[in-house]
């Protein structure tokens, strides 16, 4: 296939590199990589060894004496050059994140898209890594913070979003001074072997020496090599809250730093006075959109009781037209699970909520005809559910959407907030008290709070995480950087006097 000619994948490949070099061809383990369009092998990748792992720690830290010493905007330029060159490939790596993935090719797209948005936003704010100054209490003394980076960043990624997740961390944990080493998902390690190459290119131009960008490969074993690992000060991990409840244990054993961003359980709130056509149309994209895969993906909705029916309705009419197919086709909307156990648990998840007295609105059922036998397929689920119910307090990574309703809105505000998640949430309102109410302290607890806005599909502007068992960690826009540098507070004294802060006096 052209696609993975242009991005150097092949029908074996190394799962280990330092930059521009890969590593591992003597490697005994392999990873394969399915599409989960049919379930057929694409290609399969080595597993790191641990002496591999040990060589690319090695190479990290000695990159990074010299790439902190690189000014910050000359760092920005390396991103800028790297959003090039994903310029140059989107369409390559966009079909990839489809085949691999699973997600409709206009999302693989958009996902390079977000890379290249960040690259852009990174290169920025290479030239403001602000530090305050302060006035000191003492005379002829001057203090000031200013902003250092920490050393290796560790980037442990999902599957669901192969490409983006990474540059999110990377591209701003570069311009701040860091090195990276990545270990994606097991599910998608062709897309990390794609995204090395693309860098690899701008490293090779610019001369640049092994050890900023690195790639590691494997499953959780070697994201636990990583998250023990003492010389690695920063871990920034995106999965399950079973994952991060792992990694949060071990990174603060040894006391290092973490960005989790873990699931989520987003809901809308529909008030009577919503505009209901918009409302429909913002769920139904969050809510089927990537087959319910997305940590943003919307999956209750709490919906005034005047307007329960029509919204059903308005919802059902809209899931009978999706179209559910080959996620390569331009008319699909909707792709497939990433596996067979995905299937399994939106099957386990459909039985525990008809045992618990839910009504099976519309959907769920698994798509067995044809040419979409082979893969993953299902019809997105609409079901009538209780916010207190055990499957609804917990996060199917599926395409099934809880129904309930509620009379007040005090009432709803709790119901949203009764989860243990919180990422992604929004009110659908043309009433300005209801939006203000949602948006104020006694409102929406989660890190992102939208109105007349879905839930999924932020902006890389904005900083992006979530509260609570998602994990409080924040990637992407506004002062994310931060988290990837540590700060430094400085006094300096220019007078022929040594006063003491406080006023202590202390005569040696
Ligand atoms: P997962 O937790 O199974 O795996 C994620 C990554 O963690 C993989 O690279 C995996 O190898 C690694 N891993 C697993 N156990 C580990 C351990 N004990 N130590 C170190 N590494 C370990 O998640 P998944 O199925 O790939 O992704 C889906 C989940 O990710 C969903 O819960 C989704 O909500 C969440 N997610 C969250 C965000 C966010 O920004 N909040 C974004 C994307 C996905």
């Amino acid at each position: 296939m052209e696609f993975l000619k242009k991005l150097g994948i092949e029908g074996t490949n190394t799962g280990t590199s330092t930059g521009r070099k890969f590593l591992g061809s003597g490697a005994k383990e392999k990873l394969a990589s399915y599409t989960p369009i049919d379930n057929s092998q694409i290609a399969d990748v080595t597993v790191t060894t641990r002496e591999e792992y040990e060589h690319v720690i090695e190479t990290a830290q000695k990159a990074f004496e010299e790439w902190r010493m690189i000014p910050a905007p000359q760092r920005g330029d390396i991103v800028r050059q790297i959003g090039l060159e994903l310029r140059a490939n989107k369409e390559y790596l966009g079909r990839l994140v489809t085949y691999e993935m699973g997600k409709i090719y206009q999302e693989g797209l958009g996902e390079v898209q977000e890379m290249i948005d960040i690259c852009d936003f990174a290169v920025g704010q290479s030239r403001m890594l602000y530090g305050k100054t302060m006035p000191s209490e003492r005379p002829k003394h001057r203090m000031y913070e200013q902003w250092h980076p920490l050393g290796i960043t560790g980037i442990i990624s999902a599957f669901n979003f192969p490409v983006a997740v990474y540059s999110w961390n990377a591209m701003i944990a570069a311009v701040a001074g860091n090195v990276m080493i990545w270990k994606g998902s097991e599910k998608t390690p062709l897309c990390s072997i794609a995204v090395q190459n693309i860098i690899a290119k701008v490293l090779k131009r610019n001369d640049l020496p092994e050890g900023i960008f690195n790639l590691v490969t494997g499953g959780p074993e070697v994201g636990k090599w990583m998250s023990s690992d003492e010389r690695i000060p920063l871990i920034s991990a995106t999965g399950s809250i079973r994952m991060g409840k792992e990694v949060a244990k071990t990174v603060a054993a040894r006391l290092g730093k973490t960005i989790l961003e873990l699931g989520g359980n987003n809901a809308v709130i529909v008030s009577k006075e919503a505009d209901l056509e918009m409302a429909a149309r913002a769920i139904a994209f969050g809510a089927v959109g990537t087959c319910g895969q997305r940590c943003t993906s919307t999956r209750r909705l709490i919906i005034h009781e005047e307007m329960f029916d029509s919204l059903k309705d308005r919802l059902v009419a809209i899931y009978e037209n999706v179209n559910i197919g080959n996620p390569l086709d331009e008319d699909t909307l909707v792709g497939p699970l990433i596996d067979q156990q995905a299937v399994d648990n939106m099957q386990k998840a459909l039985d525990e909520i008809e045992q618990q007295g839910g009504e099976r609105v519309y959907g769920g059922e698994v798509i067995d005809k044809n040419q979409l036998s082979d893969g993953n397929y299902v019809r997105p689920a609409i079901v009538t559910a209780q916010n207190d119910w055990d499957i609804v307090q917990r996060e199917t990574f599926a395409p099934i959407l809880y129904l309930m309703k509620y009379s007040d809105l005090d009432e709803a505000i709790a119901m949203h907030n009764g989860v243990r998640q919180g990422l992604s949430s929004s009110m659908f309102t043309l009433n300005l008290r209801e939006a203000e109410a949602f948006l104020s302290t006694r409102g929406s607890d989660c890190g992102i709070a939208n109105i007349n806005v879905g839930t999924s599909g932020a902006e890389i502007g904005g900083a992006f995480g979530g509260e609570k068992e998602t994990g409080g960690g924040r990637e992407s826009g506004s002062d994310a950087w931060k988290a990837y540098m540590r700060r430094q507070t400085n006094t300096i004294n220019w007078s022929d006097e040594l006063p003491l802060a406080q006023g202590i006096e202390f005569d040696v």
